[in-house]
């Protein structure tokens, strides 16, 4: 199961990863000024979100790694939605 953490210590609230993501996966909240995960179960598995960091902060596990992903029935279905 796909997993996002984003390290609170280490946002600095810059908002890249929440402008970044294709799929709106991620909100910023204003009251903390830090990033946070909304939906998890839409997250495409594209890594855009930890490659913008500047911090470091955003890190994936249990993601399919391979490029063809949509080959792939379980992330097909995820992606129906965004077609
Ligand atoms: S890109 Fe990194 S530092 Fe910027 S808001 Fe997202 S988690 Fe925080
Ligand atoms: S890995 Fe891609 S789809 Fe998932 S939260 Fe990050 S930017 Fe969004």
């Amino acid at each position: 199961m796909l997993q996002i953490e984003i390290r609170d210590k280490a946002c600095r609230g810059c908002r890249f990863c929440v402008d970044t993501c294709p799929t709106d996966v991620l909100v910023f909240d204003d009251a903390t000024q830090k990033a946070l995960v909304k939906e998890v179960d839409d997250c495409i598995g594209c890594l855009s979100c930890g490659f913008i960091c500047p911090s470091g902060a955003i890190t994936h596990s249990g993601h399919h790694v391979v490029k063809n992903f949509y080959r792939n029935i379980y992330f097909s279905r995820r992606m129906e939605k965004f077609l």
